[in-house]
């Protein structure tokens, strides 16, 4: 089994309710996949205010060296770690050989993530949840590796 970003499949789990763009056929059956979005699991709500990593990483956020915030600037450090944790659980109680997610996202970002002043600049890093599934020694594959070319 593997855990895939439910925003990859088109479920409208993004922050701002919006529905991705089909970018077709997955190279995994959808029998072997469990969507999920980690700031559901956390308790956020959809739609719900965009939120970014403040003075680092999703490493340095598991490790209390930087926080995830939101445009309205309330601190959801401790929901973004509690998302991490059930996506965790989830792909331990179904053995999941890795994890597909959607990239640029404070929790799911694998490659790059946002950097934290709400100006659209990327910087490389990770976010929550896929920091916490490398460190668990759990495959964090890309977005890029989930569709056919
Ligand atoms: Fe949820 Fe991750 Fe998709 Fe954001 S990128 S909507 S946290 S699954």
């Amino acid at each position: 089994m593997y855990l895939v970003s439910a925003c990859l499949l088109g479920l409208r789990t993004r922050f701002d309710g919006k529905k991705l763009i089909d970018s077709g056929p997955l190279i995994i059956p959808l029998n072997k996949i469990i969507p999920f979005c980690p700031e559901q699991l956390g308790g956020l709500s959809t739609p719900r205010f965009p939120a970014e990593i403040v003075n680092g990483c999703g490493e340095d956020v598991l490790e209390g060296r930087a926080h995830v915030i939101n445009s309205k600037g309330e601190n959801l450090t401790e929901t973004f770690i509690r998302g991490a944790r059930e996506s965790l659980y989830l792909a331990c109680l179904y053995k999941a050989e890795g994890i597909y997610l959607k990239d640029g996202s404070p929790s799911c970002g694998s490659c790059f993530i946002y950097d934290g002043t709400f100006s659209g600049r990327r910087q490389p890093g990770r976010g929550v949840t896929a920091a916490l599934f490398r460190l668990e020694g759990i495959p964090v594959y890309n977005e890029a590796d989930l569709f056919k070319q």
